[in-house]
């Protein structure tokens, strides 16, 4: 089945015409995953979850929002209480170096301070998915430090020891991939994978196990062949299926079979 097991339908991107986009996913008849990155875009994932069929949501509030507000456990905890169908996973949550720059911006007195709230939101995530049994959303992005954010990313998992979940947007090298896949987590691949021109990901999608590859299109952002220039939905998420089917000499069906089974599981969709 096809799935875009990360999506914003969310977002403000969609505010216009959400039940048309809505309608080309139920049209394509394919499940999508609605990712919350801050309490309003969490409640919202939620909502169109509660509303449309084969829809569903994580609640979570993004490393680059960690200087906008708190992260309440218990509101958290509240909202998964009051959703068990709908909600079926904790994040996206994780390490963005990237946009280290912003969190001074809002206040962060320095980097180590931005990495630090980082790291305590990220537990906090960690904590309410090992609670309620759900996989985590991980979000992932390499800064210009020696530390890959995917090396830290790691070692705050290994180090709270949990192995259930996917690493969203995958953008690290095959080496962490290969420590990720052993500790248990999916990758997903989004359509960066249509136009990446450094061959590392190519390489992954290559070497990943079948049964721990997810697809995802992390729409509105990161529009693949052919509709580059385009704002970014989930049916497009058909053409991160063709890219991996060619790399991996697999025909599209035989991937949008493999990848929709291991999002059922992981994230036991009904
Ligand atoms: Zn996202």
């Amino acid at each position: 089945m096809l799935i875009d097991s990360h999506s914003h339908l969310n977002f403000e991107a969609y505010k216009d015409d959400l039940s048309e986009v809505i309608g080309r996913c139920h049209q394509a008849k394919m499940k999508v995953i609605n990712v919350g990155a801050a309490l309003d875009t969490s409640i919202k994932a939620v909502e169109i979850a509660q509303q449309e069929k084969d829809m569903y949501a994580t609640i979570g509030l993004h490393p680059i929002h960690v200087f906008d507000e708190e992260f309440d456990a218990k509101v958290y905890q509240k909202i998964i209480d009051e959703n068990p169908e709908q909600i079926v996973a904790m994040g996206e949550t994780g390490f963005d170096y990237f946009h280290l720059w912003q969190c001074l911006e809002k206040g962060a007195a320095s980097i180590e301070e931005a990495k630090a709230k980082q790291t305590e939101v990220f537990g906090q995530h960690v904590d309410l998915a090992k609670k309620n049994n759900l996989p985590l959303m991980v979000h992932g992005r390499n800064g210009k430090e020696d530390i890959t954010a995917y090396q830290d990313i790691y070692n705050l998992l290994k180090e709270l020891g949990y192995n259930k979940g996917m690493v969203h947007c995958y953008g690290g090298s095959l080496k962490e991939a290969k420590k990720f896949v052993e500790l248990g987590f999916h990758i997903g691949f989004t359509g960066i994978a249509t136009f990446d021109k450094t061959g590392v990901l190519e390489e992954i999608i290559k070497w990943i196990p079948q049964d721990k590859m997810i697809i995802e299109t992390d729409a509105p952002y990161l529009t693949p062949v052919p509709h580059r220039g385009k704002r970014n939905e989930p049916v497009f998420v058909k053409n991160v299926a063709d890219k991996i089917a060619q790399i991996k000499s697999l025909s599209v069906e035989e991937v949008i079979e493999i990848t929709g089974n291991n999002s059922i599981n992981l994230f036991n969709l009904k």
